[in-house]
């Protein structure tokens, strides 16, 4: 067990006060963190103005090497991070490491972004074009299913287009960003980079502070509304990534062999605490009863358990609160008879918090475990007739995160997604998120967009100068 310590203004620092941090897996304290309130975030927040003011006059080559500098260090030490992200997050070693590889690897992608000005009108009376100016100062709060690379999304744009950042981890996994948080002290200028911990009670003291310009946000729907609230005081800008309850669709020519352990995966992979998850695959009604046959006979050989362990496939659920409001969820489909293909009992003793893989055979569309976002290693097996009625049932949600079609029909594939309100669409994959596409949710899911130019947009203003060519003056 040790204490990790705060980035604020270049230095490490504590106040005394700790949080304690759970291994999910044990139950057993992993590590301490400050308890921080006000005074801290005022301390960090007036850090970040103070750089503001040189680090939006550097170079686009100057943020660029600053961050792929971010994107080194975390490389370097993957070794030490992945591990210590599965103690405290939970999720299994390989996916781990593919946390921390991925954020490395976004750091650099993104480091090469670059937001041009736009010539407007360029004639004999007037030249206007359109520059991209940094916000300011950003606050960043970020949950706790991908705490490493939800950090680094927010802070590598914040940097690259010239902001500085308070950013605050969730208070459940805060320990492999406060690591980081060290590895990249002497990297970035000193108050460029300030990453504070505390209960959730510092969130809305981040969204209210009169002096952070706009707020980046990753988290659930619920939150997202506090913070657009919260915001709305001095008009800060905001972008919000939200829930989802994705929707998988599985036309009648897939090869069930072939998709039925990607379909595993696309619910199952980060025990299905992944906002882009599928929480709902609808199966044509030809290749039903087939494929949930292979979906369940592949589940059988997935390990639940200690992620830190060989062979775990899956692991247990982040937080006690999360943990019991899976397994409220499945009491719910077993008290209204629902049929199991795996999973459904729980045995009560032992520490941990785990929660065996569970899939449904055909529930009703409007039982909870198909209409709410679970968040956890569930999976509802939906039967289908024709393509009209699942491009209905699939839309029938608050949410427009993400979706995936299986076809080997691949424009088939596209009509159907284009059909679809969510933000994006796969076909034949599941969960790929390009540093350069922007990543946004419809309806309820979200806010404005990350990721690619439009999300790097996000963090600047647009300012329009224009010369008068002919002016009399
Ligand atoms: P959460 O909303 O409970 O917490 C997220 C963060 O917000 C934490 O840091 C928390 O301390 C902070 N917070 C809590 N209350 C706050 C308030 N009133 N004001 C400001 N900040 C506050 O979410 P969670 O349980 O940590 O994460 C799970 C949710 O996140 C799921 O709904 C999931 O779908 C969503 N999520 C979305 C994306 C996406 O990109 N769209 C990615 C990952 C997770």
């Amino acid at each position: 067990m040790a204490d990790y310590r705060n980035l604020i203004d270049g230095e490490m620092v504590d106040n005394g006060e700790w949080l304690e941090v759970l291994n999910p897996a044990n139950e057993q304290v992993v590590g301490r963190v400050p308890a921080c309130g006000k005074d801290e975030l005022d301390r960090a927040v007036a850090a970040a103005r103070r750089a503001f003011k040189d680090w939006k006059k550097t170079s686009p080559e100057e943020r660029q090497k600053v961050v792929q500098g971010i994107a080194a260090a975390i490389k370097e030490n993957a070794d030490e991070l992945f591990r210590l992200l599965t103690s405290e997050q939970g999720k299994p070693h390989a996916q781990a490491q593919q946390e921390i590889y991925g954020a490395a690897g976004l750091a650099a992608a993104q480091s090469t972004l670059t937001l041009d000005d736009v010539v407007n009108q360029d004639d004999d009376t007037r030249l206007s074009r359109t520059r991209r100016v940094p916000v300011g100062v950003v606050g960043g709060i970020v949950p706790w299913n991908f705490p490493v690379m939800m950090a680094i999304q927010k802070i590598v744009p914040a940097l690259v287009a010239g902001c500085t950042i308070v950013l605050k981890p969730s208070p459940f996994t805060p320990l492999t960003t406060l690591r980081i948080a060290e590895l990249i002290k002497d990297v970035v200028p000193a108050g460029t980079v300030n990453i504070i911990t505390g209960e959730d009670s510092l969130g809305p003291m981040i969204t209210e502070h009169p002096d952070i310009d706009k707020i980046t946000f990753t988290g659930s729907t619920a939150t997202g509304k506090k913070i657009m609230e919260g915001a709305s005081g001095d008009l800060k800008r905001i972008t919000l990534e939200l829930g989802g309850n994705d929707a998988s669709i599985v036309l009648p020519d897939a090869d069930v062999e072939k998709v039925a352990e990607q379909l595993f995966w696309s619910s199952f992979s980060n025990a299905g605490q992944v906002c882009i998850a599928a929480k709902r695959v609808y199966i044509h009604k030809d290749i039903y009863d087939d494929l949930s046959k292979a979906i369940a006979e592949y589940a059988k050989t997935v390990v639940v358990g200690d992620g830190s362990q060989q062979g775990t496939g899956v692991g247990p659920i982040q937080n006690r609160k999360q943990y019991e409001r899976v397994l409220e969820l499945i009491q719910d489909a077993k008290d209204n008879g629902y049929k199991f293909l795996t999973g459904g009992d729980k045995d009560p003793s032992g520490t941990g918090y785990y929660v065996p893989i569970t899939i449904l055979d055909n529930p009703p569309e409007d039982a909870r475990i198909v209409a709410e976002e679970q968040f956890g290693p569930v999976m509802p097996l939906l039967k289908f007739d024709s393509i009209d009625e699942v491009i209905e049932r699939a839309n029938n949600s608050e949410y427009g995160l993400a979706g995936a079609v299986w076809t080997k029909d691949t424009d088939k594939g596209v009509e159907i997604a284009e059909q679809l309100e969510t933000g994006t669409v796969w076909i034949n994959e599941f969960m790929h998120l390009s540093p350069f596409s922007p990543f946004g949710g419809h309806k309820q899911s979200g806010f404005g967009a990350e990721y690619g130019l439009d999300g790097l947009k996000e963090f600047t203003y647009p300012q329009v100068i224009t010369v008068k060519r002919d002016a009399a003056v």
